[in-house]
């Protein structure tokens, strides 16, 4: 697809709207109390009679952190006591033996996932016992996608020689910022040249992709700090660049009060540095995936977009085809068949469902028709960028303009503001359109048209 040539403040204050991400629909804050365990049960034997051949991935968070980065919105754990990391194995085994009592066949993993807080406050030997654990009950793939997010002071070369050694092909890489004033203001202090050598290493042990996570709209960020970051990203030259706005929702997220409201740029100044570090990381050949996403063209992702072969999960993009998530961990969100569901998000009751030999799921989500008609075509706009309304048609036996005969109304209006064609069979997102793709998606959310309340999401860009 053709890139843009220019995304401009004026856009992106006309379509700076809040909303969700869409790493599912529906969204995690649509899952309720009453989808618990025995429900997640029926889909997981649903799986052992239709399923069981695809391969499934497998999702574990780790949620401590050796200190707490002020920017912060994830489940997470701070402390330095590090025998809370055996603890913490010896209950995901417990979990582990949990799901496999239930399932009825071997199951193959094609790609596996630490996420966190921070897996590597685990130390080498608890890291293999993690994957020997894992390894033990389930087959992983040779060609699968074995990632781990990494923070740049948690590892050294020899750190991450041991994750290659242990079969991880990916790694992302917390980077935000490399100013040093906002790595202060937001405590989380790591050098360019930390983070350049853990990625030339990376690269000479034969990892397979590197991504960077980067926030804009950091306190003492300004347009000139945050061009000199993307430029020394961008001579790191990771396959993968995840931009992302910074959201302050102290009110919600604790850790955010540490952060003073007058150090933080203001709404012009943080339209700039996005519509500038999309000029900078285009002009250097990255292509914009979508949702803030960005990939070299030669990465796996890029090429899955050019063939229209993109998916959508918890992490983000993905090049996998949509599948089962087995989660685990504390607060991990999975997918099993038609439902999502949820583990506790306190420690304590996570442990406590586990001692009483329970599966830790307290909320969830069974998909009614509505929902899988919705999330088909939100991911058909926010993967491939077009929607044949055909293939829904066929899919779930509908009218599609009778369906959504209201949401095309709206369509309509993104297609005055230039953001899709609207075609007799169908929706194509235009090339600038991508850049707000979620406005677009976001037409299709009925809990969303529903909900005059859109303020708890983070803004859209
Ligand atoms: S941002 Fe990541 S590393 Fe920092 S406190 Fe939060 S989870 Fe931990």
């Amino acid at each position: 697809m053709k890139q843009p040539l220019m995304i401009t403040q004026a856009h992106i204050e006309r379509y700076d709207v809040s909303g969700p991400r869409y790493t599912s629909y529906p969204t995690a804050d649509r899952f309720v109390e009453a989808f618990d365990a025995s429900a997640y049960v029926k889909a997981l034997e649903q799986r052992n009679i239709s399923a069981w051949t695809q391969p499934l991935s497998v999702y574990v968070h780790v949620p401590f952190c050796e200190s707490l980065c002020f920017y912060c919105a994830c489940n997470k754990i701070v402390t330095k006591r590090h025998e809370q990391g055996a603890q913490y194995l010896n209950y995901l085994k417990r979990e582990i033996d949990l799901h496999l009592s239930r399932f009825d066949h071997p199951q193959t993993v094609n790609q596996c996932h630490l996420g966190g807080g921070t897996p590597t406050f685990l130390n080498d030997d608890e890291l293999s016992a993690l994957m020997q654990m894992l390894k033990q009950v389930f087959v992983f793939e040779a060609a699968g996608e074995y990632s781990i997010e990494i923070d740049p002071r948690t590892v050294d070369t020899q750190r991450l020689q041991h994750l290659r050694d242990l079969g991880f092909n990916r790694l992302s890489f917390g980077v935000q910022d490399f100013d040093a004033d906002v790595q202060q203001a937001v405590h989380r202090v790591q050098s360019y040249k930390q983070v350049a050598s853990l990625m030339q290493d990376a690269r000479n042990m034969g990892f397979q992709s590197m991504n960077a996570d980067l926030i804009y709209g950091l306190p003492k960020q300004t347009p000139v700090t945050f061009r000199q970051t993307i430029s020394q990203i961008i001579t790191l030259r990771p396959d993968r660049i995840a931009l992302y706005g910074y959201a302050h929702l102290p009110s919600r997220f604790k850790p955010q009060r540490r952060i003073l409201h007058e150090d933080l740029p203001n709404a012009v100044d943080k339209i700039q540095m996005l519509s500038e570090a999309i000029q900078q990381l285009i002009s250097a050949g990255y292509v914009y995936i979508g949702m803030d996403h960005f990939a070299l063209p030669e990465d796996a992702l890029a090429i899955a977009k050019q063939q229209g072969r993109l998916h959508r999960n918890f992490q983000g993009y993905s090049t996998m085809a949509d599948q089962d998530i087995l989660a685990l961990g504390v607060s991990a969100i999975g997918k099993m068949g038609s439902t999502y569901s949820q583990n506790a998000k306190t420690i304590e009751e996570y442990y406590d469902y586990l001692d009483q030999g329970q599966l830790p799921i307290v909320r969830g989500l069974a998909l009614n028709r509505d929902d899988l008609i919705r999330r088909a075509v939100i991911m058909a706009i926010m993967c491939h960028g077009e929607l044949s309304y055909e293939s829904i048609e066929l899919s779930y036996m509908i009218n599609f303009k009778e369906y959504f005969k209201t949401e095309l109304q709206q369509i309509e209006e993104k297609q005055k503001q230039g953001l899709v064609y609207l075609e007799h069979d169908g929706i194509k997102v235009t090339d600038m359109g991508w850049f707000f793709v979620r406005a677009i998606a976001m037409v299709f959310d009925r809990y969303l048209q529903l909900d005059a309340n859109r303020a708890r999401f983070s803004k859209i860009l």
